[in-house]
């Protein structure tokens, strides 16, 4: 099937209040502008650096969101465009997002990553960790950037019990946090779900789905 297919097959499936994010990260421009002609406007990268070069070289409509882990230090290279933030886990993070979007007199929507998974290698922080950030003063005054939900990433494994277990955390969560609302927090996103599982993340209350191989095909590192 064609990547024009595989989204559509997908779109076709989605409840409307869920969005989709076609990850494209290792793809090539041509891939992506398949996605586009064929009317998907919102694409996910998980590094800063690959991010900027499809940017700069395809339409400007497209919505950029980053999903992947964020070095503070590269931050000052997406300000200008990015539209989502997934995988906020600490709060110098947010001050240094603060920072440069204020230097392009911007705000920018921003997730907290829950960790939600039993493995050791995945980012995120605490629902106290992140109802702490929320209510504190700091925070309060950092003009620039808008908290507008959660995102997660369940273990990988095949156990869909324990990844539904992980998504109905993440829910949970975020039914906690919503109850803070301040100038620059309101959650409404829930970004949870993959390719291999966001049936079961839709079925768990998510608003965002981060799908690439089912659309692109399955990555290739070695290349
Ligand atoms: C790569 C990636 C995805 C998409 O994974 P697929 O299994 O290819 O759908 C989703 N979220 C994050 C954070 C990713 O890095």
């Amino acid at each position: 099937m064609s990547i024009k297919q595989n989204l559509n097959k997908i779109l076709s499936t989605l409840p409307q209040e869920v969005a989709l994010v076609a990850v494209t990260k290792t793809k090539p421009i041509s891939d992506i502008m398949e996605a586009y002609n064929a009317g998907q406007r919102v694409f996910g990268e998980n590094k800063i650096q690959e991010m900027v070069e499809k940017y700069e070289q395809l339409p400007k409509d497209i919505e950029w969101h980053m999903i992947g882990h964020v070095q503070r230090n590269k931050v000052k290279y997406m300000a200008s465009f990015v539209s989502l933030i997934h995988g906020i886990d600490n709060f110098k993070l947010l001050k240094e997002i603060n920072k440069q979007a204020e230097k392009h007199h911007r705000i920018i929507d921003c997730l907290l990553q829950i960790k939600i998974a039993s493995e050791d290698s995945k980012f995120g922080m605490t629902t106290q960790e992140a109802s702490n950030i929320l209510r504190s003063e700091e925070f309060s005054g950092l003009k620039h950037i808008n908290i507008t939900g959660v995102m997660g990433m369940a273990t990988f494994t095949d156990d869909k019990a324990q990844v539904k277990k992980e998504f109905q955390l993440l829910k949970h969560t975020f039914n906690e946090l919503k109850t803070i609302s301040t100038n620059n927090c309101e959650l409404k996103t829930i970004s949870m779900g993959m390719s291999d599982d966001y049936h079961l993340a839709i079925d768990c209350g998510s608003t965002m789905i981060r799908v690439g191989s089912s659309i692109f095909g399955e990555r290739n590192y070695s290349t």
